[in-house]
């Protein structure tokens, strides 16, 4: 691997003895890890029912693999695990010990660490997981919903744009802000050719920026978890003491950088920085809107689907779209919003039609459940129109227990509901 010069040169002068250590670790392939989703399955059953060897723990919930194609596992299609970075691990390890009543993650896409923390909120509170790119807050958005998060919002929203609306809101803000990834030189390729020291400086410059957003956001003794996969002092601790400077309401309560020749990872490095003091402000609740006879359509609808209906506030969009929020959830006027709570599925006029969504959420509580072993949910995954034994009605497919998506019995068939564009490819 050709790495840059000049990095080459950074790093010998800040790592002395310890450079060819550092240097011989782009010799090895790239570490892969995977990290059991806690909202579906605990780390130990899903030990006893692993699909591929797993190696050695990371944390809590962490393993790694050496599988080659785990993405393609009808396990990870059920949302039973999320692929991640063994070091990026570390940044939900800094979070495990936050207060979360109010989570906003200002970075969010692909989902690694907003699904972790989701894991750690077990359900409770608000989340809201946000990425500035468009086309990026959508693959967030297949993340949340595959895992089955259920108390927040994904939005499209630039921190300027959410520090206008949520001034010392959150108990903690995850900032992994973008930066020159040096720590993704094996994993992307364009990682090395991208790299300059124009470039370092043009992302501290961008993540100054996001970290003032952020700073607003923290509420009183709330905490602001800063990230980058990146090496660089200028974005690392430089960038952490200099946003001291700046916020003297903040101080450093842990600061950690893996370095890949010292942990068996990429690499990774994140600060946790506590607001002292501050004026605790309040948003606004979110505006709901209702339906009676949506409401009524989703009802009947309930009644025959679920064996215990879940609780929580119903919002109907003009469309006929219903989703069901959690407690608490706070205005989002002015932000692009790609979800609100759960998408529960869209009232037509007359009927209710479920959503995936709802399914992959809420469909462990499902009345008919259509329990495949793993060799059949591939063919349910590839779209195949199901036999079985069951009352006519929507029903959840189910690899074991857990659920894959909807599918409609009809007299002994049951219709794939499964999304084309979430299938498996042959
Ligand atoms: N937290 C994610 C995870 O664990 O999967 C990874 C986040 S990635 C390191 C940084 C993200 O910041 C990218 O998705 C990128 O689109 C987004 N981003 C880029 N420019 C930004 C900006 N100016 N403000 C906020 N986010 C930005």
């Amino acid at each position: 691997m050709q790495l840059p010069e000049k990095f080459i040169e950074r790093m010998k002068k800040r790592l002395g003895a310890d450079f060819p250590a550092f240097l011989a670790s782009y010799e090895r392939p790239p570490y892969r890890a995977l990290r059991v989703n806690t909202l579906k399955i605990s780390a130990e059953e899903f030990v006893r029912r692993a699909p591929f060897p797993l190696g050695e723990q990371i944390g809590k919930e962490g393993f790694y693999i050496r599988e080659e194609k785990p993405g393609a596992d009808p396990y990870h299609f059920a949302g039973l695990y999320y692929l991640q970075e063994p070091s990026a691990m570390s940044v939900g390890g800094m979070s495990a010990v936050c207060p979360k009543k109010r989570v906003l993650d200002l970075c969010a896409a692909p989902g690694g660490k907003t699904t972790h923390v989701a894991a750690q909120m077990a359900g409770e509170g608000i989340l809201i997981a946000n990425e500035v790119n468009y086309a990026r807050a959508k693959i967030l958005l297949q993340n949340v919903e595959r895992m089955g998060i259920c108390n927040g919002a994904v939005t499209s929203a630039s921190p300027r744009t959410l520090a206008a609306l949520f001034p010392a809101y959150f108990d903690l803000v995850l900032a992994d802000a973008p930066c020159s990834g040096e720590g993704m030189f094996k994993k992307e390729e364009n990682a090395i050719p991208e790299w300059s020291m124009e470039n370092v400086a043009r992302c501290a410059a961008r993540q100054s920026e996001i970290l003032d957003c952020a700073a607003d956001m923290v509420c009183p003794d709330g905490l602001l978890l800063y990230s980058t996969c990146t090496f660089a002092e200028e974005e690392d601790e430089w960038q952490v003491e200099d946003f001291l400077r700046r916020h003297p309401a903040f101080e450093c309560v842990n600061m950690q950088k893996l370095y890949p020749h010292a942990f068996r990872g990429e690499g990774h490095f994140c600060a946790l920085l506590k607001r002292r003091d501050g004026e605790f402000l309040r948003a606004k609740p979110y505006p709901v809107q209702k339906s009676a006879q949506a409401e009524k359509a989703y009802r009947a609808f309930c009644e025959d689907f679920f064996i215990a209906p879940p609780t929580g506030t119903l919002h109907t969009l003009a469309d006929g779209r219903m989703y069901l929020l959690p407690a608490g959830m706070p205005d989002l006027k002015g932000v692009s919003l790609l979800r609100l709570g759960v998408e529960l599925g869209e009232w037509d006029g007359k009927l209710f039609k479920p959503a995936h969504a709802l399914a992959m959420a809420l469909g462990m509580r499902a009345r008919r459940k259509v329990t495949l072993s793993r060799e059949e949910a591939v063919r349910y995954l590839h779209g195949e129109t199901l036999a079985a034994d069951i009352p006519n009605g929507w029903c959840a497919v189910c690899v074991e227990e857990f659920p894959l998506g909807l599918g409609k019995a009809v007299n002994g068939t049951v219709k794939n509901h499964l999304p084309k564009g979430l299938r498996m490819i042959k």
